[in-house]
């Protein structure tokens, strides 16, 4: 549904997108993630045509953005970082002023009532946009993008500056418009794209360092996990034990909250599951395991290290090829 080729853009020398491709089948929900700067704006503007890119083709749906613009667009939904609302507008007035701006077709009141009920936003469109608390802007920014019933729906950082019940709220939301619709959610934040993308694709420096399924990226960065746990029982011979077991990287304490337990920061070797020899060692010898939790890894961790990946095989090609 959405296929680019080799983008390229820079500002100046400026070098923002650096030979960038991926595709988005129909029905998939992407999320796509990086750094500041790392060029995530700069390709979704390409892919919206905001932007042209130096090099390079983007099609949505077969058609390439740049020969066939206007085809191209209307069947682009673009929620942008900064939604374009006219706050001193009525919810009903803004949608129907870009409903015109888009030359839609379809059937004018049913269509923006359809639309209205997706979004949960009926009982406002009367109101003007500048009343609206920021989690209805944000369903009235959706709101417009949903317009003409395009295929592809693109959202930049589409949760920021939400409350938490909001942000759960705009979550679902867009799940339950990738039933309907192809998306791409470019966002900064690890537990929207576990919640929300079938896929990821990150990129770093104007290029592509991951492209996988949520899943599978998440268990490769996350090879060595860490655990939590909290333990009853002689804290030097729990640590000896807990260290002795097999696959287990290093075990230390890290807090005795109550009197008689104690916590452990335990870290695994990678791709091993210490969590059943844990519990066996432990019912062993008595001690009652009475918590155990996972260690999240925040998205600055992922990036650090699928940026360290790929510097280890840079530096493994070069020294094949003899570079010093
Ligand atoms: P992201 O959205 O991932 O934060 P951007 O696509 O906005 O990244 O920016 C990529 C790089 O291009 C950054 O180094 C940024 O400073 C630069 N850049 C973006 N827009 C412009 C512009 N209009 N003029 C010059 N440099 C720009």
């Amino acid at each position: 549904m959405i296929e680019i080729n080799d983008i390229r853009k820079s500002y100046g020398d400026k070098r923002a997108v650096d030979g960038i491709s991926f595709k988005v089948n129909e029905g998939e929900i992407l999320g796509f993630l990086g750094p500041n700067g790392a060029g995530k704006s700069t390709t979704l503007n390409i892919i919206t045509g905001y932007l042209s890119a130096d090099s390079g083709v983007a099609k949505i749906d077969g058609t390439d953005i740049l020969a066939e613009p206007i085809k191209a667009k209307k069947d682009i939904g673009f929620l942008p970082e900064i939604p374009p609302l006219y706050l001193e507008m009525t919810v009903l007035e803004y949608l129907n002023f870009v409903y015109d701006l888009n030359g839609c077709k379809l059937p004018r009141k049913q269509h923006l009532k359809e639309i209205c009920e997706v979004v949960k936003i009926w009982d406002v469109g009367h109101r003007l946009i500048k009343n609206l608390s920021k989690g209805y802007r944000q369903r009235v920014g959706i709101a417009q993008a949903l317009i003409g019933n395009p295929k592809v729906l693109i959202f930049d950082e589409p949760t920021i500056g939400l409350d938490p019940r909001q942000i759960i709220e705009i979550r679902n939301l867009i799940k339950m418009l990738g039933r309907e619709h192809t998306i791409i959610l470019s966002t900064h934040i690890l537990p929207e794209v576990q919640a929300v993308c079938d896929r990821i694709v990150v990129i770093n420096k104007g290029k592509i360092v991951a492209d996988e399924k949520t899943e599978d990226l998440i268990n490769a960065v996350d090879g060595s996990r860490k655990l939590v746990a909290k333990i009853v029982g002689p804290e030097d011979e729990v640590l000896k034990a807990l260290r002795s077991i097999g696959g287990m990287k290093s075990a230390d304490v890290i807090g005795k909250r109550d009197t008689d337990s104690v916590s452990y920061l335990l870290e695994s070797e990678d791709r091993i599951d210490i969590r059943k020899p844990l519990f066996y060692t432990l019912s062993s010898k008595g001690w009652p395991l009475i918590g155990l939790e996972g260690v999240e890894l925040s998205l600055e961790d992922i990036f650090i290290r699928l940026v360290g990946k790929e510097k280890e095989k840079e530096t493994a090609k070069k020294l094949k090829r003899g570079v010093k």
